[in-house]
């Protein structure tokens, strides 16, 4: 492994092609066998990946490359397990639940009706989109790609479908939903029973199926099949970027990549502002989030109004210690542990600090990994105001402080997508 730019390609010529309204300048395609490094910028020279493996990279960890043995028949075969098991997820009853002999039946989407009616408008839409539409979308894009890749078609608009499948992807939050399933009906064990339902066995099917095919899915060699060529220039000795999408090497003259159509930027756009502007407003979001109740509680007429502190507090006093240490983790430290981090990253931009950034990017990618989990609560609440349906014996309202603690969540997310890895590697390099 070496890291020098490519040299050995095989140019053809290429016609002039048109991206976001701007006529780009003449182009030369070819392919090379070198790999850019998303994480670091660093440059490789391809080497055969045995089935069953994954090259890393080895300045700052990333994965380079993937190989799977029989990925397209394995990834069909799981896409068509997926479709059957939304299919079911939807149509059959999701969860049941008994209280005091009265018994209620709830779909996939109880949550968001139920938000709908209280005009949580915000929480509504964020909870129908990645529990529902996302893993739809993603669902309909694999099969579409699947399916063009085993006929080999290409029909238009395959290159803006498989962007959307790569996208989407951490959008979907099917597990924290169903772990923030388990949290509520253990959180529900002193007023009501939770049953099961045939629509949440098929959900956690569909969890796992939807792993095993982005697990199986080779986008490497589904980009190369779309293209061959992965490296355009408007003439040699051109500054070279790589493609976020599609791993193309693009020349910087470019504002568009020719093989995907994503936009390419050497580094993300004004990374560093848009950054530390979430990541103010979250911070602004946290203290609201934290200190207005989150939701109120009926039960047997006595009425209970919690912050996401009191709510811990009072899982723990039940004896609850291991949800109470979940929630504490996903709903207290997580989001304060994300700002504070993303933080200190910024600053080591900022001041050029001597720390490695082999450490820095490792912490980068943990927070990117584990902002999502705190979804659990928002999801949680959702939950209990879908389920708790029970008049005076037992209700529950959803408060204030949810919105603003979802938006925490959507923020920080945003602001660690935002954040370009690869700045930490200049502010290494110009020191
Ligand atoms: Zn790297
Ligand atoms: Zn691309």
């Amino acid at each position: 492994m070496k890291d020098r730019p490519a040299t050995h390609t095989f140019l053809q010529s290429a016609s002039p092609e048109i991206a976001g309204g701007k006529r780009e300048p003449a182009i030369s395609a070819s392919h090379t066998e070198v790999i850019v490094c998303h994480g670091c910028d660093h440059y490789f020279d391809s080497v055969p990946c045995k089935p069953g493996y994954q090259l890393n990279c080895n300045y700052c960890g990333s994965v380079l490359q993937t190989h799977h043995r029989n990925w397209l028949s394995r990834a069909g075969a799981f896409t068509v397990a997926g479709v059957v098991l939304f299919v079911m997820t939807v149509s059959f009853p999701f969860l049941g639940l008994e209280a005091g002999g009265q018994q209620q039946l709830s779909q996939l989407l109880s949550g968001v009706l139920a938000l709908l009616d209280r005009e949580q408008f915000i929480l509504a839409s964020l909870v129908f989109v990645t529990i529902f539409l996302l893993p739809l979308v993603e669902l309909l894009c694999l099969a579409f790609v699947i399916a063009a890749r085993w006929f080999d078609v290409k029909p238009r608009g395959l290159n803006a479908v498989m962007q959307l499948l790569f996208i989407s992807r951490p959008w979907n939050m099917m597990e924290i939903f169903f772990i923030s399933v388990l949290i509520t009906s253990i959180k529900l064990g002193d007023i009501a029973s939770l049953i099961p339902g045939v629509g949440l066995y098929a959900f956690a099917g569909l969890i796992l199926v939807l792993i095993y095919t982005h697990m199986h899915l080779d986008r490497h060699a589904l980009w190369q099949w779309l293209r061959y060529d992965n490296r355009f220039v408007v003439s040699e000795g051109d500054k070279l970027a790589v493609c976020h999408c599609c791993d193309a090497l693009v020349s910087e003259r470019l504002s568009h990549c020719p093989r995907c159509q994503s936009k390419v930027r050497r580094r993300i756009y004004d990374s560093y502002q848009r950054t530390l502007a979430l990541l103010v407003a979250a911070t602004i979001l946290y203290l609201p989030a934290n200190l207005l109740p989150i939701m109120t509680t009926v039960q047997f007429g006595v009425e209970r109004t919690d912050t996401i502190l009191s709510g811990i507090m009072h899982l723990f006093e039940a004896g609850n210690f291991f949800i109470a240490g979940i929630v504490f983790v996903a709903s207290m430290l997580v989001p304060i542990l994300k700002i504070v981090t993303l933080a200190y990253l910024l600053w080591a931009i900022k001041k050029k600090q001597q720390g490695s950034p082999k450490r820095q990017t490792f912490i980068y990618r943990v927070t990117e990994f584990v902002g999502r989990w705190s979804m659990i609560d928002v999801f949680v609440v959702t939950l209990l105001v879908a389920m708790v349906q029970f008049g005076v014996l037992a209700n529950v309202e959803p408060n204030g402080a949810i919105v603003c603690f979802a938006g925490v969540v959507v923020l920080t997310m945003l602001a660690a997508e935002t954040f370009d890895p690869r700045l930490l590697w200049d502010a290494h390099n110009d020191q």
